[in-house]
């Protein structure tokens, strides 16, 4: 049975790929171009939906969630310890978002 809509195993991998890839040029780029770095993280986006894959935290945390700005973190992206949770803030759209501190990180 075929399930209509569904990509192939295959097409996910390069899909995955392709995203990793976009971000780490979307990292190499950020210093110098932060435009282009956030061209990127659209992208890696736009393929992620595509393919309905979940973006890893590890990638996830490199971006503004509201304005989908590339953060560079003490650039464009403040982190702070607040009551045992990191909090972190966007300095382009003044977008916040809270994540637990715990030992596995
Ligand atoms: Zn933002």
């Amino acid at each position: 049975m075929t399930k209509k809509g569904y990509p192939k195993k295959r097409a996910v991998e390069v899909a995955m790929q392709h995203i990793e890839n976009l971000f780490v040029q979307a990292s190499h780029i950020a210093g110098q171009d932060e435009n282009l770095a956030t061209r990127y993280v659209v992208a890696a986006r736009k393929i992620a939906m595509k393919f309905k894959l979940r973006l890893p935290s590890r990638l996830k945390r490199r971006f503004c969630n509201h304005c989908y700005r590339y953060l560079i973190p003490g650039k464009s992206l403040r982190v702070r310890v607040h009551q045992h949770r990191l909090i972190y803030y966007c300095l382009h759209c003044k977008h916040f978002w809270r994540k637990p501190l715990r030992k596995s990180g």
